[in-house]
């Protein structure tokens, strides 16, 4: 009898999760999503960036899924027609003071294996990016851009053609594990599963404590919000501006990214929202359970003045265009237009602290990934190879 192993979650980890399983193990899944659609969350709303490993720390599974992810993903997007270019990355030093955090940089990139990193002085970045300025640069030539949303779709339909199913419409609502098989309830139907593969990104710590695994870290929804270059601005930038990452937030810092459709994005910055699926100001839905988790107050309190300005930057569109007009000068407010924005799901432990890698837990049948923020789309192909890992074998 065929293994039957089912996934919450149709972004685009819980689809690559499901395609592996279902290809190694030969496995019957079925998808379990609420949304009527795939990718309806972090998948559909990021900054398409298929990061090339710069920034994780060497030996973090971040570091090493993501250098495999880029490698896999290159070769899913070929085989399959999904719009992927390697339209480079530029990080800038806009200060003197930056300088060496930019050479650190340039050597963690070296160290994680990142082919083609150079280090530009003022004039050669320019060559790259004519209309952006700095005091020098770390130019990562093959980081990519590419249509995630159809990564997802791509995914979902080599599911169903490998004999599994994806179930769109049907929220998970109950876990139970009995008789060493793992029941749920998904809408109104009930299913019977040998394991379950929990991949639900800002959903993650209801279905863990469906599962009686509530673990010690939460899920804080983090708003990123994006503008977009109008017009011929759109010129202005041909691939990927970034700004030196300030090592204790290296999620943070406007930036410009081309998209896969040509459009040209500022942002994201990040805000603290108080729905998981808050992708506006005034959605409070689960301010009891956000504000209600020691690690989002301990968390504010350690780093309230970056959360300002980040408000700061949402509130006012002159601080946003302020931050892009570091990298590109001529760019003016009236070159900016709202784009729709993203949350991402962020894990936080009990004292505040943010995790930085990504995390899966094993909890009996049910695996959790716990924690799959950026570069997890990047790195999605990778991350179902680990987790294919990681479900225990099944024992009949
Ligand atoms: C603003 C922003 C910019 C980003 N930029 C990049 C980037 O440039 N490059 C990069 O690699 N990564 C980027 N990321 C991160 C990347 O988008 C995510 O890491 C990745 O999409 C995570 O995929 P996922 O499948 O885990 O989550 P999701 O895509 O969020 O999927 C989780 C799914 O679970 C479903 N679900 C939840 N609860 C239930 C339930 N009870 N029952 C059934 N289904 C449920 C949800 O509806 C959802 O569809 C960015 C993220 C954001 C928000």
């Amino acid at each position: 009898m065929r293994e039957k192993i089912g996934v919450v979650g149709a972004g685009i980890v819980g689809l690559a999760v499901a395609r592996e399983l279902a290809t190694v193990r030969g496995a019957e899944v079925t998808v379990l999503e609420k949304e009527g659609r795939v990718g309806a969350h972090q998948t559909g709303h990021n900054s398409g960036v298929v990061h090339a490993g710069i920034y994780y720390p060497p030996g973090s599974l971040k570091a090493r899924l993501c250098r495999e992810g880029v490698a896999l993903l290159k070769e899913y997007c070929a085989a399959h027609g999904v719009a992927y270019q390697e339209v480079g990355k530029l990080v800038i030093a806009s200060t003197r003071a930056e300088r060496p955090r930019l050479s650190a940089l340039a050597e963690r990139a070296r160290a994680n294996g990142v082919p083609g990193i150079a280090e530009l002085d003022a004039l050669a970045l320019r060559e790259i990016e004519p209309h952006a300025v700095g005091v020098g640069a770390v130019h990562s030539p093959y980081t990519a851009i590419c249509d995630f949303p159809a990564v997802a779709r791509r995914l979902a339909l080599d599911v169903a053609e490998l004999g599994g199913s994806v179930r769109l419409g049907h929220p998970v609502r109950a876990i139970r594990e009995r008789a060493g098989r793992v029941e749920v309830l998904a809408g109104r139907r009930g299913h019977v599963f040998d394991q379950l593969v929990v991949c639900g990104g800002l959903g993650t710590d209801a279905v863990a404590r469906m599962a009686g695994a509530p673990g010690d870290v939460r899920i804080v929804p983090f708003r990123g919000e994006f503008y977009a270059l109008k017009g011929a601005a759109r010129d202005l930038v041909r691939g990927l501006v970034y700004p030196v990452p300030d090592p204790r937030y290296p999620f943070l810092g406007v930036h410009l990214t081309r998209q896969v459709d040509g459009r040209v994005l500022v942002g994201p910055n990040a805000v603290l929202a108080l729905a998981y699926e808050g992708y506006r100001w005034r959605n409070f839905r689960n301010i009891g359970q956000i504000l209600g988790w020691p690690g989002t107050l301990r968390m504010a309190r350690s780093h309230w003045r970056t959360g300002l300005r980040e408000v700061r930057g949402s509130l006012l569109k002159s601080a946003f265009v302020g931050d892009a007009r570091r990298y590109v000068p001529e760019l003016t407010a009236a070159d900016l237009e709202r784009a729709p924005g993203g949350v991402r799901a962020q894990a936080v432990a009990r004292d505040g602290r943010l995790l930085d890698d990504f995390v899966v837990d094993v909890h009996g049948k049910v695996v959790l990934v716990r924690n799959a923020p950026s570069p997890a789309a990047t790195s999605s192909l990778a991350i179902a190879r680990h987790i294919a890992g990681i479900v225990p074998a099944l024992v009949r």
